[in-house]
């Protein structure tokens, strides 16, 4: 859970990503950093925060030159140091690089240690500083053809961009887990980014998603970036992102997220047909939970209530590292509209329930609140499984779906009913037309090779 950003070939290459990495703050709000090309230099800024408090007007007028790349990173518990930032530099044999990635790389510890073997030194616990290991001790003439080799040892979720001093090599894995897109840039050039939500602000038309197993390389001379097929593809993409991870405003592999999350709730509806049972209103958990809601709602008929107000100044819930910071930080994030709910029956919907922490506080502050029934709904199917793919998920013992059933769920939060959607209905509520990346559901851990 990362954002990514290139841009290539506009002379306010810095400006623009950081704009893109505005938009995309969502995927990370830890930290943030850009590298931009200038003269033959790669000048990287990165810190802890948030990307307006990191890249002020004096930060973006030390990255000059027409080529940038920058990242958003995702706090996962413990591992929030500084040297974790990227993007991630160095010097090498044939000058320099600085490298973005988003996603998780599953053979890493065995790459490090065969790294570490050979003597190789490292500064950061990131799978990210194995690939530019590899690379540098590629012993190929071409970057193209080193990062090729280095890849050959890489498995697992990513999308990577490497920019030397003159050229941007811009990669997404065979499965395409992860999603990337590519646009141009009306005032010159083009952008690389994780997701579509990024082009509207910098002014940029969608082109089209980077294909599975492709690279493309943008460098000087070229109108238009080199396309080269690595890896066979075996399109895979990660449902989690329209679950929950992406901006509904943006098209993930050409779907708009939004619509996806709609579906879900429409689907949600149609399985409570015929259902035994009478609400007043659909309230959805803000703001993860509203294009279901909606879509709930304008199925069902039923009235669509903002009951649950949420404090957008409170940070994530979800990382905190102790339950007692997690309850408290629930309570002050969300709250409930007294006036509304009271004696009413409500059908509460949320993307998902991880560790159930949300859900439980949801209901008791509801119930707390007046309201006479809170039956709850969930727009996915049950987490029971840790993604190993880029997805931040506690590990398999917190999740309350492995360690109980729907029902049980529904007892320990209280719930006077549960529903989540089967994971046939989330396929067709995205897009029968492909397959996913589904392990958190369904444990099937597919990525190989
Ligand atoms: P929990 O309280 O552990 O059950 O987490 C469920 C809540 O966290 C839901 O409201 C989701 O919107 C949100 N959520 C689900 N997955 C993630 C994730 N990987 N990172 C952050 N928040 C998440």
């Amino acid at each position: 859970m990362c954002a990514i950003v290139g841009i290539y070939g506009n002379d306010n290459a810095a400006r623009l990503a950081s704009i893109a990495l505005f938009a995309m703050q969502h995927r990370g709000q830890e930290a943030t950093g850009i590298s931009s090309s200038n003269n033959g230099k790669i000048h990287t800024i990165k810190n802890r925060g948030l990307v307006s408090e990191v890249f002020d007007d004096d930060a973006l007028r030390v990255l000059k030159g027409n080529m940038a790349i920058g990242h958003n990173r995702y706090s996962t518990a413990g591992g929030d140091s500084i040297l974790d930032a990227q993007p991630v530099f160095a010097k090498y044999k044939l000058g320099e690089m600085s490298i973005v990635h988003n996603g998780n790389l599953i053979n890493k510890d065995e790459v490090r240690e065969e790294l570490t073997n050979n003597g190789a030194i490292f500064q950061t616990g990131m799978d990210t500083e194995n690939l530019i290991h590899l690379i540098a001790k590629s012993s190929k003439d071409r970057l193209r053809d080193r990062i090729k080799e280095a890849l050959n040892k890489t498995i697992g979720a990513y999308c990577f961009i490497v920019q030397s001093r003159s050229k941007q090599f811009v990669i997404r894995d065979r499965y395409g887990i992860r999603p990337l897109s590519l646009g141009k840039i009306k005032s010159g050039g083009y952008i690389i980014a994780s997701e579509t939500c990024a082009f509207d602000l910098v002014d940029a038309e969608f082109i089209r998603d980077v294909r599975p197993g492709e690279m493309l390389v943008f460098a000087e001379g070229h109108d238009e970036p080199e396309s080269i097929q690595l890896f066979e593809p075996e399109f895979r993409p990660c449902a989690f992102e329209y679950v929950y991870f992406a901006r509904p405003d943006s098209e993930i592999d050409g779907k708009n997220v939004y619509k996806t999350r709609e579906n879900m709730g429409r689907t949600l509806a149609k399985n409570d047909l015929n259902r035994d049972f009478k609400v007043d209103m659909v309230v959805p958990v803000p703001d993860s939970g509203v294009p279901a809601a909606l879509g709930y709602a304008e199925e069902s008929k039923i009235p669509f209530k903002y009951g649950i107000i949420r404090n957008h100044y409170v940070g994530r819930t979800f990382i905190e590292p102790t339950q007692e910071m997690r309850n408290l930080k629930v309570r002050m994030k969300l709250s409930p509209m007294n006036s509304l709910i009271k004696g009413k029956s409500l059908l509460v919907i949320d993307d998902s329930i991880v560790r159930g922490t949300t859900s439980k506080r949801i209901v008791k502050m509801l119930k707390d609140a007046g309201a006479k029934e809170v039956h709850f709904r969930v727009a996915s199917p049950e987490i029971k499984f840790p993604c190993y793919y880029g997805i931040d998920t506690p590990n398999q013992e917190e999740l309350i779906s492995h360690k109980m059933t729907k029902d049980e769920i529904c007892e320990y939060i209280q719930a006077d009913s549960l529903e989540y959607l089967s994971i046939e209905d989330l396929k067709n509520s995205i897009g029968a037309d492909r397959n996913y990346a589904l392990e958190s559901f369904d444990g099937d851990y597919f990525v190989t090779k």
